[in-house]
């Protein structure tokens, strides 16, 4: 038998720590379903042209790291590595759109899959919480969901994260930057497949971190320069209501992101405690994706959290979450016939909402009172053959080390007045 080793880049979730996953996801989601945001659960797979269309075909995600796969029946499908080509043609197939309730807001949570390089932070199955607001061009909504995320984030207690925002102008003026900058990147001294990249996404290249590159890179056009005055007064308004929402951001005309579909509005949530893995969500409008993938013209704007680095965020910054012990009770039968009171006992309780567990396989006192210990339960309901024949059963407060007897028909009541 071989060693039981997940696949490479990938790792189990399991308890206790798993708790910490649920509980980001929880967080991250809560402000979205309080402001209008309805939840969206599409398949782990798609057609491998959406993502070829929607994401970009010279992005590394569609040329390097999709898992795409034929089917036994001749599909060519992938597993999705990001969340809102999924979403955006489930809301087109739905129609969603078109119910006259726009935008249409939604959100989702889920496993997302890219054969990157693994390194800490990077992985090749991570889970995202994210967001879509389909089929609205207004700046208040993408300043909207950068609050939401901001929110999200504080609301688990991190606080060294920054938000890095820029424009990258739309289908009017963002061709004229492009020209201009690809007439610039020509004329440098540049390998092979940098070249290649300036003739397919030129944008990419000024996000090449390698210094001899960089500095190659000065005096480059920056699309700041060439925004038409649609954009700049758009990209104005998101700054505002940012700022009065009392968010802070910086500006980073360098942010370009590794998907193709973005205009205007982009953004990055960086935290500082991560290293080189130091994105912990990202987003922004992308008004033509829509119409790439084959639908209406629908402007939308969106982002995705990454829910591993949020929980590596916690720990950079020795943030222990408040979790709930999971068990409230436990029980712990001495014989045959305490077993079966007890474990009625325990059915009760777990239907009157009472976090319970039992003591299972047959332990000895000694033993069934460890486990019990272990389980975090604050009490602990012991019986015997004696306390069953006086109808009773003893209660044992965990933490002071109390115990008294309690009679059968009232463990339930005086349990509720307890943990109350
Ligand atoms: P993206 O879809 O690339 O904009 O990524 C959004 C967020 O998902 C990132 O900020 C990360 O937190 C997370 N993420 C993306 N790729 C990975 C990965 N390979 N491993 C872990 N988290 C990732």
């Amino acid at each position: 038998m071989s060693t039981f080793q997940a696949p490479k880049g990938t790792y189990d979730l399991i308890p206790p720590d798993s708790a910490k996953f649920l509980a980001v996801r929880e967080a991250i989601s809560a402000p979205l379903k309080s402001s209008g945001y309805g939840y969206i659960e599409t398949p782990g797979f798609e057609d491998v042209e959406l993502f070829a269309r929607g994401v970009g075909e010279s992005t590394d995600i569609v040329t390097k790291e999709m898992y795409a796969f034929e089917t036994k029946g001749g599909d060519r499908l992938a597993l999705r590595p990001e969340g809102t080509a999924s979403v955006l043609r489930a809301a087109l197939e739905a129609n969603l759109h078109r119910l006259g309730n726009l935008p249409v807001k939604l959100w989702y949570s889920g496993s997302y899959y890219r054969y990157e390089r693994p390194q800490k932070g990077r992985y090749r199955h991570f889970s995202q919480v994210g967001a879509e607001a389909i089929g609205a061009e207004d700046p208040a909504l993408d300043a909207e969901l950068i609050i939401l995320a901001d929110q999200a984030y504080r609301s688990l207690g991190l606080s060294r994260f920054r938000i890095l925002l820029n424009s990258l102008g739309d289908k009017e003026c963002r061709p004229v930057y492009r020209d201009a900058l690809q007439d610039f990147l020509r004329g440098l001294d540049l390998d092979e497949d940098t070249r290649r990249r300036i003739e397919i996404n030129p944008l990419r290249v000024l996000d090449d971190k390698r210094p001899e590159v960089q500095k190659q890179l000065v005096g480059a056009p920056m699309l700041r320069d060439y925004l038409c005055d649609a954009c700049k007064a758009y990209h104005e308004e998101v700054r505002v209501l940012l700022t009065a929402a009392g968010v802070a951001f910086e500006d980073d005309e360098k942010l370009v992101r590794g998907l193709d579909y973005y205009t205007r509005t982009t953004f990055e949530f960086v935290h500082d405690g991560l290293g080189s893995q130091s994105a912990v969500g990202g987003g922004g409008r992308y008004d033509g994706l829509s119409e790439m993938i084959g639908g209406p013209a629908l402007p939308s704007v969106g982002w995705a959290l990454g829910v591993d680095r949020t929980v590596l965020a916690l720990e950079a910054e020795g943030i222990e979450l408040e979790l709930p012990a999971t068990t409230s009770v436990f029980a712990v039968p001495l014989g045959e016939e305490a077993r079966r009171v007890l474990f009625a006992l325990v059915t009760e309780l777990r239907r009157a909402g009472v976090a319970t567990d039992f003591s299972y396989g047959g332990k000895g006192l000694k033993g069934a009172m460890k486990s019990a210990n272990r389980s975090g339960a604050r009490y602990t309901l012991v019986a015997g053959e004696r306390d069953l024949a006086e109808g009773v059963v003893q209660l044992k407060d965990m933490e002071s080390g109390e115990q008294s007897p309690v009679a059968l028909t009232a463990v339930l009541d005086e349990l509720r007045a307890r943990l109350a």
